[in-house]
This record gives C-alpha cells, sequence and structure tokens, in this order.
C-alpha cells in the first residue's frame, strides 16, 4: 500500500512511501518477517533515479549512494530485488492508498523495517509516529542524524561510517550503526545477526535498532557486507 506521497524533506522532490506485509514479502534472512518500507521517488524508477543523481531524494548525502551516477554505489539493497520489484508494482497500479495511522492498525503488533530502501528522513516524522504507533517494534536507520532534532533518535539509529562519526553522534544524544571493523569497548557490540557473529539472531527478535525508543543502550557495529563491500573495504584502506 502507499502510504504516503509529497516532497522530499531533504530536497522537495516528489516522493512516496510503499509498505509491504509479511505475506507480500520474501522474509529475509537477517531480519525475519518484517513489515517493508520502500522510499522511492514517485516519478522514476529506482535505477533511472540513481543514474541521474536523482537518488538524492530518498538517501541525502550517504556516501554509500556511490558518486552521484551508480558508479562505486556500496549500498546494501540490490536495486535489482524489492526496489524494481516494487516499483514495477506500482507502475501497474496494484497499491491501494492507505493513511499511515490507518496502516499502523494494520500491522499492530508487528515489526516493522522503517526505509528499508531509502533514508527514513526524507519522510515527515509523523508518517512513521503513525505506522509505528501499535508495532511491535521496528528497525531504522539515518544518515542525516546531524540536521535531525530529538524526536528522530527517539525511532532511528544514526548511521555512522567511521568512528569518529560514532563519537559525534553518541555525543549529540543519539544511539548508532557502524559498518566498519571491531566494536568499540563499552559503546558498541556486533550485531548479533551480522555473518560474523554467526547469525545467531533475527532483527524479529533483537529490537536493538529501534533508536533511543527501545530498551537497547548500547550502540551497534557490522562489518561491511552486501553487493558494494569492496568499495568500503577500499575507502577503509584508503
Ligand atoms: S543489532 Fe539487532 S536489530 Fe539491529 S540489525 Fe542487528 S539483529 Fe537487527
Amino acid at each position: 500500500m502507499i502510504i504516503w506521497e509529497g516532497p522530499s524533506e531533504i530536497d522537495g522532490g516528489p516522493i512516496m512511501v510503499i509498505a509491504v506485509g509479511t505475506l507480500a514479502s520474501k522474509a529475509n534472512t537477517k531480519t525475519g518477517a518484517m513489515v517493508q518500507t520502500y522510499i522511492l521517488r514517485s516519478d522514476m524508477g529506482p535505477f533511472a533515479a540513481v543514474q541521474a543523481g536523482a537518488d538524492a531524494s530518498i538517501c541525502g548525502d550517504c556516501k554509500h549512494r556511490g558518486d552521484g551516477t551508480g558508479k562505486q554505489r556500496s549500498c546494501y539493497v540490490t536495486l535489482i530485488h524489492g526496489p524494481r520489484v516494487i516499483w514495477d508494482a506500482f507502475s501497474r497500479g496494484i497499491y491501494r492508498r492507505v493513511k499511515p495511522s490507518v496502516a499502523g492498525m494494520m500491522f499492530a503488533g508487528q515489526m516493522i523495517r522503517l526505509g528499508t530502501y531509502g533514508d527514513p528522513a526524507a519522510v515527515p516524522i509523523s508518517v512513521w509516529e503513525g505506522l509505528t504507533a501499535n508495532a511491535e517494534g521496528w528497525t531504522g536507520y539515518t544518515h542525516q542524524w546531524r540536521s535531525l532534532n530529538a524526536a528522530w533518535s527517539r525511532l532511528l539509529m544514526a548511521s555512522v561510517d567511521t568512528k569518529d562519526e560514532m563519537l559525534e553522534a553518541i555525543g549529540r544524544g543519539w544511539r548508532t550503526f557502524r559498518v566498519g571493523t571491531d566494536p568499540i569497548e563499552n559503546l558498541e557490540i556486533n550485531c548479533p545477526a551480522s555473518e560474523e557473529a554467526g547469525r545467531k539472531v533475527q532483527c524479529i527478535d533483537c529490537k536493538a535498532c529501534m533508536g533511543t525508543g527501545g530498551k537497547a543502550r548500547v550502540s551497534i557495529q557490522i562489518a561491511a557486507h552486501g553487493a558494494g563491500r569492496k568499495w568500503v573495504d577500499e575507502r577503509e584502506a584508503a
């Protein structure tokens, strides 16, 4: 279902949020069965958006977008999977329009992934507050943490790419999710669903990535993974 359409909070470009229930989406082995939310440009498909640099409307200045034409992209989201499938279904007109608060009632008691693709901060916070009002929990991450207020830190983890960024974000009151090497003692733990941790737990049971709104207080670290791993490894080595 389409739960919101409007101008991006990042650059004003036309974007939308499509939520997909657990029966309609393939269960991710890392997260387990969660409601998925895709933040997409509403005027062009995800490949075209990345190639034109128009994905800035949904991802801001995240480093993992690459160079703005799709080269050196290190985002763990593979466009050909979720985003393309959702865009194709949207183009066929199969999604209904449902208010976030109503979708929030439909998804009561479930775990919701905020921004399966795209940065949740591209969307008004009221959309996520409505969607998560009755949820069992959620996971959410933002690269826009330097420009967001405390209400956002209750919902989202600050996505950080270096230890310095992690310290800065924690200093500003965020919990962080860092892609990089070795957790820092007393500040971070390794994600228990990671390959390096032996995939001990799934997000649906862990619930540690709910910003400051959940029970967890420590921040999270994970080794670079997915399709863009080599670009992250090259950046770390540089
Ligand atoms: S720390 Fe927990 S909630 Fe966060 S990504 Fe890892 S398993 Fe999922």
